[in-house]
């Protein structure tokens, strides 16, 4: 039995109605093998191990984050998958209490950005509260692999309300300007650059 659809309502820019609270929820959502735990892992460690699936396993990480260009900070508490998302779907305790989604596709994977709409709907299904949402093309280091444009990502970010970033968790481009982003966001500030 389906449960029923709840809009996810997504903060503005600009909003400041949100606050950043002291500990933030933020759920990594995307397929498998699109880097989650990567993403996770040279956040809060600053390091990439390729074979990462097998040394984190992890469902939580969490890293103090402040707000660039403020003193404002939180304690960023990322839940990752733990490989639950082969099932296609996650348990309603995994959204509950949830501040803010990441949605992650591998830009040299394009069944992985068509399947961002899944785990939009996903969101939809669970989460009621008011959320910010980034959604994150993973793996631009594997270059000529590329499958899925930038434009695209940008595009699709734009039509949901979401805010968008290329990412290689290989490399550290643009990892913590997903964090920051999220909680520069939810801070009610300016969202930082994120191309
Ligand atoms: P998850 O299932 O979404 O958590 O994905 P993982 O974090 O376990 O990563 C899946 C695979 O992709 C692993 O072999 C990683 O080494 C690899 N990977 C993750 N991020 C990147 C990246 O930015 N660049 C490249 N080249 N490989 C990546």
């Amino acid at each position: 039995l389906a449960a029923p659809s709840v809009p996810v309502r997504i903060a503005p820019v600009n909003s400041g109605s949100l606050g950043l609270p002291p500990r933030v929820k933020l759920v990594l959502l995307g397929d498998s093998g699109v880097g989650k735990s990567c993403l996770a892992l040279r956040f809060t460690r600053g390091v990439f191990d390729a074979g990462c699936r097998a040394t984190v396993g992890a469902a939580f990480s969490s890293a103090t984050v402040t707000v660039p260009g403020s003193t404002a900070s939180c304690k960023l508490e990322i839940w990752d998958t733990a490989g639950q998302e082969r099932y296609q779907s996650l348990a309603p305790l995994y959204y509950r209490g949830a501040h803010a989604a990441a949605i992650v596709y591998d830009v040299t994977e394009r069944r992985t950005f068509a399947k961002a709409q899944h785990w939009l709907e996903e969101l939809r299904r669970y989460a009621g509260l008011t959320m910010v949402l980034i959604l994150v093309g993973n793996k631009t280091d594997l270059a000529p692999q590329r499958q899925v444009a930038e434009e695209e990502g940008r595009h699709l970010a734009d039509s949901i309300g979401a805010m968008f970033v290329e990412t290689s968790a290989a490399t550290g481009i643009n990892v913590a300007e997903v964090f920051e982003g999220v909680a520069s966001r939810l801070a009610g500030g300016m969202p930082v650059s994120v191309n």
